[in-house]
């Protein structure tokens, strides 16, 4: 039997462990860590996963908490004008749903299943020290600990990064007793409120520990009106900042939030990132190889929500590479070949996500405000979110972009 050593117990860990676990493998996973510690510390993401993603999990039956969790069936986009009113209104609907279960649930009731299963949980956060001495121990070493220290062992690839610094400083706040949408109150949806040069608003439904709530996430620009929460410790102060901000820039959101509380005393997060791609593989001062997974390697930024869904996709491509591979050794060749099959998603993810975080260019704004005027732009645009690599077809390119709207009856300007 095969001993894999998953170090880091997030999306992509733990999908992949209870996978392999699933296969017959010995998985051994680390966590800096308990299931308890996570289930009562702080909120982590927004985590709103698409239907791609979604299926990994059912594909793995460890969807446990579909049933419970707000079916998204929708996605929308507004657009702040000068006074702040909404020059641009449309939601385009999914063809499958999206779920966000919060990651406190959700990854600390998949470490209890994983070791109820019978697999080896070790509370430590690893350190470069640990890994050397554990790549001489295990067929395989994975490095699952999302953005914290390790990443350092794993250069950054610069042809595939073009920022340097974060793009956005984020601010999440999970709320109850937030009213439904305005103009489609009969299913739930992801709204994007787009700031031009200010920022981002995006509310989502999710499950929480205590049920149904609602998240509140400003994204806003470096310096800018919204990048007020650094160094803020207060929740009750973190939520009233929120407000505030959506009163002066999305007042139409604002009317409906007049009454929201926070879930709980951790359902606060602030902070920021650069985007940043490395290089996949890490050699430890010992020569032992180690291969990142997910947010180590591909980190975007959450503008377009894709992080747990790339860590989905990460690891389901993962899972079929290991189990491919057989009782070959899982050289540096075996490394790269497995991220270079993950990266065929993920490279459309990146791509998008960083023009995202630019100045829209007229071609795109144009876009966005025909979604207004055509349903099947809206639609297609929403399912972008699940298969990021069709906006090459009518996004990127301005050519491609008239032609796709004169296709669907639109004009280009
Ligand atoms: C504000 C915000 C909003 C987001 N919204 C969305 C969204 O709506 N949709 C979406 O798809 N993505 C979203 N994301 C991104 C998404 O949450 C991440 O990309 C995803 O969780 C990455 O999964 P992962 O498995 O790579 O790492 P993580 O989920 O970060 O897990 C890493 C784990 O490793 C542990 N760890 C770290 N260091 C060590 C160590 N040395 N030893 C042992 N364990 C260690 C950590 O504690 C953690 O449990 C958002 C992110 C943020 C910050």
């Amino acid at each position: 039997m095969r001993k894999i050593l998953i170090v880091g117990a997030g999306q992509s860990g733990l999908q992949l462990a209870l996978g392999l676990q699933a296969q017959g493998y010995d998985v051994t996973l680390m966590s800096n860590r308990t299931a308890d510690e996570i289930r009562s510390g702080r909120v982590m993401s927004t985590q709103c996963m698409f239907h791609t993603a979604l299926q990994h999990e059912r594909d793995l039956q460890i969807n446990f908490w579909e049933s419970q969790a707000p079916k998204i069936q929708g996605l929308g986009v507004s657009v702040a004008g000068p006074e702040s009113q909404r020059v641009v209104d449309w939601v385009g609907k999914l063809d499958g749903y999206a779920q966000s279960v919060d990651q406190r649930l959700k990854m600390a009731g998949w470490m209890e299943t994983f070791a109820q299963r019978g697999g080896q949980l070790v509370i430590h956060g690893a350190a470069v020290s640990d890994l050397d001495y554990f790549a001489r121990t295990y067929d395989l070493v994975l490095v699952s600990a999302g953005k914290g220290e390790l990443v350092s062992m794993f250069g950054r690839d610069a042809s595939r990064s073009p920022y340097s610094e974060p793009q956005r400083a984020l601010a999440v706040a999970y709320v109850h007793g937030l009213g439904p949408r305005p103009e489609h109150p009969d299913y739930d949806a992801v709204r994007c409120n787009l700031v031009p040069g200010v920022g981002e608003l995006f509310i989502m439904p999710t499950l929480t520990l205590s049920g149904r709530a609602d998240i509140l996430f400003w994204e806003g620009v470096p310096g800018g009106p919204l990048d007020v929460f650094q160094g803020v410790k207060d929740p009750a102060e973190h939520l009233s900042l929120t407000l505030e901000l959506m009163e002066k820039f999305t007042p139409w959101e604002y009317a409906r939030a007049t009454k929201v509380e926070l879930t709980d005393a951790n359902g606060t997060l602030a902070g920021r990132y650069a985007p940043t791609v490395r290089n996949p593989v890490g050699r430890l001062p010992g020569g032992g190889l180690v291969l990142g997974v997910a947010d180590v390697v591909v980190a975007n930024d959450p503008i377009t929500g894709q992080g747990s869904n790339s860590a989905s996709k990460c690891a389901a491509a993962y899972l079929e590479s290991i189990v491919e591979h057989g009782d070959r050794p899982f050289d540096e060749e075996w490394m790269r070949t497995a991220f270079d099959r993950y990266w065929e998603t993920a490279q459309h993810v990146t791509k998008w996500t960083n023009a995202m975080l630019g100045v829209p260019p007229e071609h795109v704004l144009n876009l966005i405000g025909a979604a207004g005027q055509l349903q099947p732009v809206a639609d297609r645009f929403a399912n972008g979110f699940n298969d990021p690599s069709d906006f090459e077809n009518f996004f990127f390119d301005p050519e491609k972009t008239s032609a796709y709207l004169a296709s669907v009856g639109g004009t280009a300007a």
